[in-house]
């Protein structure tokens, strides 16, 4: 291989492998971010579909809270005027105070600017609003403000004894990754699963002093769902990857059969030269010895004859070349219906001192394609079979058979046959086994490259088999 052509390849293999990694090196980056992010959207779900339950579980405590403050029997709420300020200072007092702690508290409302004294209605309702909107901050906080000992002791209770529904946390987290499009299939558990995705966890233990009781929810097959969000890119990387390995594939095929086209047609100039040099030497010397020495009329006749026998020969070989150049051009697509028989017999017929035998069992078959192709096919075989057999007993036979959609022809011989590892390659124009300085059988490495054009020319198939014992069988395939 050429040393342009190495580097070629070596560039080219850089290059793809190069193409390669990057694209496997996107794909996974890709792969990893869209993970993260899938873990960042659930854990960002699961807490706010807690903080939203316990927000409407707080609700339902501050609910509670606001009808014991509205309760005349338990609180009684009164107002006057700070003479100092001008401000309007509440007053909540228990009705039925325990024994220990608060029993009442003064407020004033920054907001509430009205001079009320005594208290209305509006001004009582303005009050038991701001006791609720103090006491969510303060359970948001996660505390609990005495505002006297018993408002303080029901709320404590509530606050540390109502829990926080899982099911409730489940039906929330649910829509949320369903509005998110993220996937629904999870399960609580209260330990970090091993193998499955599992979010950060929540604390359901609502007082600090007691030990965590963690939530956490486990997602199987994320991955999979990470993959299916990926799929386009993912394909696509893979279509770019595979496109670039084809390309690379065919370029390194076309290369290679281009230098080995060109080394083949290098041994087909080496063959041809040596095949004009003998005569051409041949003429050269006989004509330098009639220019230059006296000869008598006999002598002269036969160095004539001579020149005459080498011209004739160089004569042959030029229309040979000729004819095999000729024969990698296949005739014209013209179709005329052919006798097999006639054809086979005919092409049998350009041999008559060989030993070729047609048994004749397919009288009425016919063949649609170019007569002069065909004929030119099977003596092309039959010509090959006899050169390159050394046997003194070479001899030849011709099968056709006929099946219900198809004809076969096969030519087999006795010759030497054919290595496997050459069969693949017999049929490439301008090859031929044992090429270079090989010239004891002629020919151009072009008979089977025109017997595989016309074979395909005419839609049939060509196979090469070994012959037992020895030998070489071709098989040609045309539909009927
Ligand atoms: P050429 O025109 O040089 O004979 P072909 O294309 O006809 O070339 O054949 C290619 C090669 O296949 C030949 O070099 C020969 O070695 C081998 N070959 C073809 N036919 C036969 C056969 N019947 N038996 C053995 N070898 C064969």
């Amino acid at each position: 291989m050429g040393r342009k052509i190495r580097l070629a390849i070596l560039l080219m293999s850089i290059c793809v492998c190069g193409i390669l990694l990057l694209q496997l090196s996107f794909a996974y980056n890709s792969f990893k971010a869209e993970k993260s992010l899938f873990g960042k959207q659930v854990n960002e779900a699961f807490a706010s579909a807690y903080d939203s339950v316990k927000k409407d579980r707080d609700e339902v405590i501050l609910s509670d809270l606001r009808r014991l403050v509205s309760d005349t029997t338990f609180i009684k709420i009164t107002s006057r005027v700070n003479p100092v300020y001008g401000t309007t200072v509440f007053t909540m007092k228990e009705l039925q105070p325990p024994f220990k702690g608060q029993t009442q508290i003064s407020l004033s409302m920054e907001t509430f600017t009205d001079k009320v004294e005594p208290i209305t209605p509006k001004a009582r309702q303005a009050f038991i609003d701001h006791v609720v909107q103090i006491a969510r901050s303060d359970l948001q906080n996660g505390y609990v403000f005495y505002y006297t000992q018993k408002l303080g002791d029901s709320l404590s209770k509530a606050k540390y004894e109502v829990p926080v529904d899982t099911a409730q946390i489940s039906k929330r987290f649910m829509e949320m990754l369903r509005d998110s499009d993220l996937p629904t299939e999870f399960r609580f558990d209260t330990v970090r699963a091993t193998s499955d995705f599992t979010t950060k966890p929540i604390d359901l233990a609502l007082k600090t002093t007691v030990p965590p009781k963690l939530l956490f929810a486990v997602f199987r097959d994320s991955e999979i769902f990470v993959f299916e969000r990926l799929k386009w890119m993912l394909s696509g990387s893979f279509v770019l990857m595979s496109v670039a390995v084809f390309c690379f594939g065919y370029t390194l095929r076309v290369m290679l059969s281009q230098q080995k086209l060109s080394e083949a047609k290098d041994d087909f100039i080496r063959n041809m030269t040596h095949e004009l040099h003998t005569p051409l030497a041949s003429l050269t010397v006989t004509a330098e010895s009639l220019r230059k020495f006296h000869h008598d009329n006999t002598e002269r006749e036969t160095y004539l004859d001579i020149i005459l026998h080498q011209a004739k020969r160089l004569g042959t070989l030029t229309s040979e070349i000729l004819e095999t150049a000729r024969s990698g051009k296949v005739g014209s697509r013209v179709r005329q219906s052919i006798g097999v028989a006639d054809l086979v017999n005919s092409a049998v017929a350009a041999f008559p001192s060989a030993d070729v035998r047609f048994e004749n069992n397919v009288s009425d078959l016919k063949i649609s394609g170019n007569a002069n192709d065909l004929f030119r096919m099977l003596t092309n075989l039959i010509d090959n079979a006899l050169k390159y057999n050394p046997n003194a007993d070479a001899h030849i036979e011709i099968k056709v058979l006929e099946t219900a959609k198809k004809m076969i022809f096969e030519i087999s011989d006795n010759g030497p046959g054919i290595p496997d590892s050459e069969k693949g390659r017999i049929f490439d124009a301008f090859y031929r086994i044992g090429t270079g300085n090989r010239h004891d059988v002629k020919g151009y490495g072009l008979g089977l490259y025109f017997v595989k054009e016309v074979v395909r020319n005419h839609g049939g198939r060509i196979a090469v088999y070994d012959c037992k014992p020895s030998g070489t069988t071709f098989q040609i395939t045309f539909a009927k």
